[in-house]
């Protein structure tokens, strides 16, 4: 059976020219980057030269880039290590009822254990946050905000820019800058990012979602923000994250960062003409098919469908059973399943909740796969909705 990956926002296989790059740091120049010998320097080299290429990609300063193990501990370190570090200035954090865990969890853990308050804004039926709730949220205790750039369930893509002008000018209004973080963790390679025109303090990003491997991400660090280490223990990283570096993983994420910079530009047309065409193609064979998240900007690749009388759980495994991998925005916890809070943010119906699958494009994904998976999706959804008693008498309704 031909296997159809959709799903590269969950992660993306490693690309054969990244794994080409790390293979020798496995192999031959295994040196630790701290030590100071001939085998040492080689890892150190290439662990700086890796740095500089993500530095290129966001044009930022090498020196402001920390490697991390992933990029839920990019996220963990800038809300801790700033929440920690500043606390003489207040204890309220903001952040939106959209992002990843690693972020909802790291300000849950932060209030419930340490007493912060945390504002989460709300975003609209398109999965926007409104400039006017951050404003309004913004108080002489704030501390921190963070918003992430694109979101891993919809692909919705916040006006960074515009959060920042507003973070900006609150801070000079209180004369104490509001750090303003982003997970950037599914718009890397995606999205231009650029650090000298983005007015921002901290960007989370992952090697996995951006075809290097597992176990690297790494967190963008303006030069003057005062924050605390995560990990203690060693002087690596500028004493900003104890630990052997992983060396492989990191040359594997600064190949990945240059590829990403010399193609992004077309790949992103390439994949969003695709989906695009998934998208209407779905829209037009299987009737009462919703998309979430198509009245804002959208990364290119990202697909997230709503169908009605069908439940996405099932759908994900029919699918699956014919050889095609997507997910669901819903997360199980303690063997039930809770329905994606994404979702229910943007006020999307319970029945329709259901029924969501995402869709997720990548390097690999060609016009055939596309086709493919459409006429399996109309067949598969057919046939669960002729054995879904709910959608039969819903139809018998209409
Ligand atoms: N932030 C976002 C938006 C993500 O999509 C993910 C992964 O799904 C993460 C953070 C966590 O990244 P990692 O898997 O590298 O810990």
């Amino acid at each position: 059976m031909r296997l159809i990956y959709l799903d590269h926002n969950a992660t993306t296989p490693v690309r054969p020219e990244v794994l080409e790059a790390m293979l020798p740091y496995l192999r031959e120049h295994y040196g630790n980057a701290s030590s100071l010998h001939t085998f040492g320097r080689t890892a150190r080299k290439a662990v700086e030269e890796a740095r500089g290429r993500l530095a290129h990609l966001i044009h930022a300063e090498p020196d402001d880039l920390v490697f991390t193990g992933c990029g839920s501990e990019a996220d963990s370190m800038a809300l801790k290590g700033v929440a920690f570090a500043n606390r003489r200035h207040g204890s309220h954090l903001v952040t939106t009822n959209v992002e990843h865990q690693a972020v909802l969890d790291t300000c849950r853990y932060l209030a419930e254990r340490f007493g912060f308050e945390v504002t989460y804004l709300p975003v609209d039926a398109a999965g926007l946050l409104r400039l006017d709730d951050l404003r309004q949220a913004l108080r002489p205790d704030t501390i921190l905000v963070s918003i992430m750039h694109a979101n891993n369930e919809v692909g919705v893509i916040q006006p960074l820019d515009a959060c920042a002008d507003v973070v900006r000018d609150f801070s000079q209004q209180i004369g104490r800058r509001v750090y303003l973080h982003s997970d950037c963790v599914q718009s890397l390679g995606k999205l231009p990012i650029d650090v000298r025109r983005l007015d921002v303090d901290l960007l989370t990003f992952s090697g996995h979602k951006l075809y290097a491997p597992k176990g690297v991400g790494a967190l963008y660090v303006r030069e003057a923000t005062v924050m605390d280490a995560l990990i203690n223990g060693g002087h690596q990283e500028l004493n900003r994250r104890g630990g052997t570096e992983n060396v492989a993983g990191i040359v594997a994420l600064g190949a990945a960062c240059a590829l990403a910079e010399a193609e992004m530009g077309a790949e992103a047309r390439r994949l969003a003409a695709l989906r695009d065409r998934l998208e209407a193609g779905i829209l037009g064979a299987i009737p009462e098919a919703r998309v979430n998240g198509d009245a804002a900007p959208r990364l290119p690749n990202t697909l997230n469908l709503s169908i009605a009388g069908v439940d996405g759980e099932s759908l994900l495994i029919n699918l699956d059973l014919e050889g095609i991998a997507v997910s669901t925005g819903s997360a199980c916890s303690s063997g039930s399943v809770e329905p994606s809070h994404v979702l229910r943010a943007m006020g999307v119906d319970k029945e329709y909740i259901r029924g969501s699958v995402r869709l997720s494009l990548g390097h690999g994904t060609s016009a055939a796969d596309v086709d493919a998976t459409l006429e399996v999706m109309t067949r598969v959804v057919e046939r669960m909705r002729q054995l879904s008693p709910q959608w039969e008498d819903a139809r018998a309704l209409r």
